[in-house]
């Protein structure tokens, strides 16, 4: 039995000034809180409890919403679709009284954009002054030169990195929905065969979560594009299980790609799908999000 309590989850976009390695200022701005109604564990299947429609917040001039407002427009439609609620469940269920799960958002110009070597479009840590929060780190050059759609996909990637960094965490709180249990298990199975973290979440994302993330990303790109490039797009990012993988993360790879090809009758490749995200990856002005002209 649980009492009804509400549990919310609070975005923020945050704004941080370098000079050199030094960080001179760092403002946070509250961008829109999801709240669960509570009222105890779903039954088998269930998706969770529904979510309120996120509040609105007041826009500051010097925030990071002001320097990219079509990202924090992106962010906001990718919120409001339940197929990326439903995955977020498991932050949002009752428990514990302070358990918040926090997402802040930055902006970061520093992360690598390079055309040839490699390039970090987003990257997330857990947010050591919190017990379930991450923050998410876009790079700013990607926010500049992209396609609304590779935006979208990663910060949906991000998103799920940031899930799968607290979940565990989550765990020992009592806030994770009960049909999430098979999402613990194949983390472990996936652990098994990575050489890193990143490997393991990539692994089960593959497993899990491509269609989601395909699915909104085409909703808040308007289906512009068919839905194997939407696909490919959430796929071309999943290659990496660190500097030196593990012998066996190609080969459960491949697997797992098979097993999306023949049950949607695509034909993605680790190639084709790397080639789509260089197609995004730095657009003609006139199909990059309009507010960044
Ligand atoms: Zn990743």
């Amino acid at each position: 039995m649980t009492e009804k309590q509400q549990v919310c989850v609070y975005t923020y976009w945050v704004t941080e000034v370098w000079e050199g390695s030094n960080m001179v200022s760092r403002s946070s701005e509250l961008m829109s809180v999801s709240c669960s109604s509570g009222g105890g564990t779903s039954g088998g299947g269930g998706t969770g409890d529904p979510i309120a429609t996120p509040i609105k917040v007041e826009l500051k001039p010097d925030s990071l919403k002001k320097k990219f407002p079509c990202a924090a427009q992106i962010l906001e439609s990718l919120e409001s679709y339940p197929q990326l609620s439903d995955f977020l469940a498991p932050f949002i269920k009752i428990g514990a009284d302070s358990v918040k799960a926090n997402l802040s958002w930055f902006d970061d110009p520093k992360l690598d954009w390079n055309s040839v070597g490699s390039t970090t479009y987003g990257e997330t840590r857990s947010d050591p002054k919190q017990r379930v929060g991450s923050e998410i780190y876009l790079n700013s050059n990607m926010l500049k030169n992209s396609s609304p759609a590779l935006i979208s996909t990663v910060m949906v990637h991000e998103m799920i990195h940031a899930y799968f960094n607290n979940i565990t965490t989550m765990q020992g709180y009592d806030v994770v929905a009960d049909d999430s249990k098979p999402i613990l298990e194949r983390l472990s199975e996936y652990a098994k065969v990575s050489a890193s973290l990143n490997g393991r979440d990539h692994l089960t994302i593959l497993a899990s979560y491509v269609g989601t993330i395909a699915e909104v990303v085409g909703l808040s790109d308007g289906n512009k594009k068919s839905k194997e490039v939407y696909f490919k797009l959430a796929i071309g990012s999943l290659n990496n299980d660190g500097k030196t993988p593990s012998n066996t993360f190609a080969s459960t790879y491949k697997d797992l790609l098979d097993k999306i090809n023949k049950d949607n009758k695509f034909s993605i490749t680790i190639d084709n799908a790397s080639q789509m995200i260089s197609l995004n990856r730095s657009v003609p002005k006139s199909e990059r999000a309009k507010c960044l002209l």
